[in-house]
């Protein structure tokens, strides 16, 4: 029998031959007698996934070793609170500017300002003419001239897909472009992290949960530049001080051993799909569909400016709120799930992460379609 296609933001599908492999894995790895999860986490067997997993996801980025890649915990919602930890020293004035663009970078900004001299880069037009963004989600990403970095600010960062909102960065800012002299940036790539090539060196520190499209939840990816480290403030907890899960390749205590195992499982996927430009030309077929089927109907409406729609995650309303609940139901009895809408958002949101087929999206399209014809 074959799996429904399931739409959820995170925890997400995963490939299902990565899931086959674990499952034909899960008693006995390699001969070891061992399910990876009862594995020594100082021992060789698991220091070979790990240093594996770290090495496939290194060619997948193409990122050399200025950059320290780890494997952390806490998921994106504590790297909130490890990242001005360990960079907000980097200047004495203690500072950093944040890019409002939606519900995880406006949490970010509120979660940092515990810990410096926090402003708002850009973004804050928005905050002031809408209040609250529960009440009106963003729509657009503010162009990087716009962008007011402090010079004395230790870094500047955004989110470059937000999940909830549907908004992506289609480029990021080079440093030029920011009008400033080595402020570096931190991006939250959560949700479109391996969907395509990121330009991971105009970052200084780059985050992801893996949940959402490169593996389950319980690992936290972090690629950051080796010359930012070394400067957690005092305060910062030994095990979220970057320089020692570096210095230990993500070994400093226990790490989320068999979420990393499989993430690494699925680094080793997308390398075999041809790597991320294959995945991002798959990706945009199917983001491609999806909101033409949208844009042509008089049914369903997407309301993000279109240069920035998300390839990721596609949020639509249909013309009468009244009708979710039978279009979700009628959803899940043709094998779509989890199409529900965040809460703040209201509506339906489709996630296509890279484990989502373009069948996933065209079975998704007909039943839009033959739901319009017998509601709208
Ligand atoms: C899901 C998500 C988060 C939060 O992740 P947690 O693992 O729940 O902490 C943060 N940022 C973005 C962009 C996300 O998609």
């Amino acid at each position: 029998m074959s799996r429904p296609y399931n739409f959820s933001a995170g925890p997400a599908a995963m490939p299902e031959s990565v899931l086959r492999q674990a499952a034909a894995e899960m008693l006995d790895w390699h001969g070891s007698g061992m399910s990876v999860m009862e594995m020594s986490h100082r021992g060789r067997e698991f220091g070979q996934i790990c240093t594996e997993a770290e090495d496939d996801l290194r060619a997948l980025l193409g990122v050399n070793d200025d950059y320290a890649v780890m494997f952390m915990q806490g998921g994106a919602t504590a790297e909130n609170a490890i990242i001005p930890l360990n960079l907000i020293a980097l200047k004495p004035e203690q500072a950093a500017d944040y890019v409002l663009t939606g519900s995880w970078s406006r949490k970010s900004f509120k979660e940092a300002k515990r810990y410096g001299d926090i402003e708002v880069a850009a973004g804050a037009e928005h905050e002031r003419r809408f209040g609250d963004v529960e009440q009106a989600p963003y729509t657009w990403v503010p162009p990087v001239a716009e962008w007011r970095v402090r010079p004395e600010s230790s870094y500047v960062h955004f989110c470059s897909n937000e999940t909830i909102d549907g908004v992506e960065f289609v480029e990021w800012p080079e440093a030029a472009e920011l009008g400033v002299d080595d402020v570096p940036l931190v991006v939250d790539a959560s949700s479109h992290f391996l969907s395509r090539p990121l330009p991971m060196e105009r970052a200084g520190l780059v985050y992801a949960g893996a949940q959402k499209n490169a593996g389950p939840a319980g690992v936290t990816i972090v690629v950051a530049r080796r010359d930012l480290l070394g400067h957690a403030l005092p305060v910062c907890p030994s095990a979220f001080d970057y320089a020692n899960v570096a210095r230990e390749s993500s070994r400093f205590n226990t790490p989320p051993s068999y979420a990393i195992y499989m993430a690494g499982l699925v680094f080793k996927w997308v390398r075999e799909q041809g790597g991320l430009a294959a995945m991002a030309s798959l990706n945009e077929a199917k983001a491609r569909l999806l909101y033409d089927a949208i844009d042509a109907s008089g049914f369903y409406r997407n309301r993000i400016e279109p240069s920035v729609r998300s390839r990721m995650n596609v949020p639509f309303t249909l013309a009468d709120d009244a009708l979710n609940d039978v279009f979700l139901k009628g959803a899940t009895a043709a094998g779509l799930l989890a199409l529900k809408g965040h809460k703040s958002v209201g509506g339906m949101r489709a996630s296509i992460y890279n484990a989502m087929p373009l069948e996933g999206v065209r079975a998704l399209v007909d039943y839009m379609q033959a739901f319009e014809k017998q509601y709208g």
